[in-house]
């Protein structure tokens, strides 16, 4: 029989909703068994054969970032985001000429070692150059991993764009390595190539995400064929993004939605009832000075809200603290649990990955982050949690240690 293992802590935070003051996880293998207070938890799930106590630490589950390109590491401090979104495309796609796989390889491993050292124990991955899947599975970390394809609306380019759709993605010794499938977006993905990328994840019973309303400029181009982006992407559709990403078979497959700053009420609305997540990445708005995207009106609408760090190329960091401190303060009308809950339970939905990572829970993966306290209530927990990036004092991933 596999020996049960037993965190005990001052304060485990198991989900948004759900405290245990002097608490206990116990893992079996790479999965949690029970949590609750440590009065109890013997009595209820046998005997305990190995302990570890955490102190005044508080347990949570790990945090889940929906949306990374951990291959882009190298391009840190290379591609400013002063001039504008197109500005900073130009500028990354010249870099990336001269990107090396070696420059990726080291992206992938220390960006995945980030993401753990800052209490990260599951990514959303976007992968262009076929790496991440042993990136992620060198360090131990979980994830999801997009393979991306697009081909600039351009029929030339869509039978190699289809080839790459191909390529397996390898589970990782643990198997907590998934696929998914990431087509581009609306403005860069054909409707061939886009039908292709769904059927795929349908049919391989993956997950979709989709870079959706970044900017103004491919909105205006989209629907009306104007803007900065007119003579740079052929001809539009006269549509709206959602209304094309739909026709394409959006629906087939769980999906996420990456940025979406520029989505309108009803496309918000239409997301919400689809069961789509809406992945925001707080320091990448930051990087590129935009106006806070309406997170409470997309809340309010039903709509479930992920965070993502986005590439370093867009981003000063992957530490998904900084990204709850940044959307605590461009979004004070937030409380420090809706914050929380977008960095755990939302990312986890974004992955389709409900009840496996993102909440400590009986069957969930013992994916777990140890935060320095406060650990008298979780209301001054998720206080420090949300605004002052407290000290990681631990991480585990599917019961181990990380
Ligand atoms: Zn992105």
């Amino acid at each position: 029989m596999t020996p049960r293992r037993y965190l005990h802590a001052a304060g485990v935070l198991a989900g948004a909703d759900r405290w245990w003051p002097d608490g206990v996880v116990v893992l079996e293998g790479p999965r949690i068994v029970c949590v609750g207070p440590a009065r109890s938890l013997e009595a209820q799930c046998g005997p305990l054969d190995q302990w570890l106590d955490l102190g005044d630490a508080v347990l949570t589950p790990g945090l889940v970032n929906a949306h990374a390109h951990l291959e882009l590491g190298a391009l840190q401090g290379r591609c400013p985001g002063s001039r504008g979104l197109l500005v900073w495309i130009s500028a990354v796609i010249e870099a990336l000429a001269s990107l090396e796989p070696e420059d990726a390889a080291r992206g992938l491993a220390e960006g995945s070692r980030r993401l753990l050292e800052t209490g990260t124990t599951c990514v959303g991955d976007i992968d262009t150059l076929g790496a991440s899947a042993a990136g992620l599975a060198a360090t131990g970390l979980a994830g999801r991993v997009y393979r991306e394809v697009l081909d600039g609306r351009d029929a030339t380019r869509t039978g190699a764009a289809k080839e790459r759709l191909a390529l397996r993605v390898e589970p990782g010794p643990a198997g907590r390595v998934l696929p998914g499938v990431s087509p581009h977006g609306p403005h860069t993905v054909s409707p061939t190539l886009l039908d292709a990328a769904t059927a795929l994840a349908r049919d391989e019973a993956s997950a979709l995400s989709v870079h959706f309303a970044e900017s103004a400029a491919e909105v205006e181009w989209l629907n009306e064929g104007s803007g900065p982006l007119a003579g740079l992407l052929g001809s539009s559709p006269h549509k709206g993004a959602l209304e094309i990403l739909e026709a394409g078979g959006l629906a087939r497959a769980p999906f996420s939605l990456i940025h979406a700053g520029h989505a309108c009420e009803e496309e918000i609305a239409r997301i919400a009832d689809l069961g789509g997540v809406l992945v925001h990445c707080p320091g990448s708005a930051e990087f590129f000075g935009r106006e806070p995207a309406p997170l409470a009106a997309w809340l309010a609408r039903g709509a479930r809200v992920a965070l993502g760090s986005d590439s370093l190329a867009s981003n000063e960091d992957l530490d998904l603290r900084r990204e709850m401190a940044l959307v605590s303060r461009s979004h004070p009308e937030l409380s420090p649990r809706e914050v929380f809950r977008m960095a755990t339970e939302a990312g986890a939905a974004a992955l389709d990955l409900v009840g496996q990572v993102g909440v400590l829970a009986p069957g969930a993966f013992g994916d777990l982050a140890a935060f320095e306290g406060p650990s008298e209530s979780p209301a001054a927990f998720l206080e420090v949690l949300t605004h002052e990036r407290p000290a990681l004092l631990g991480v585990w991933v599917g019961g181990e240690v990380c």
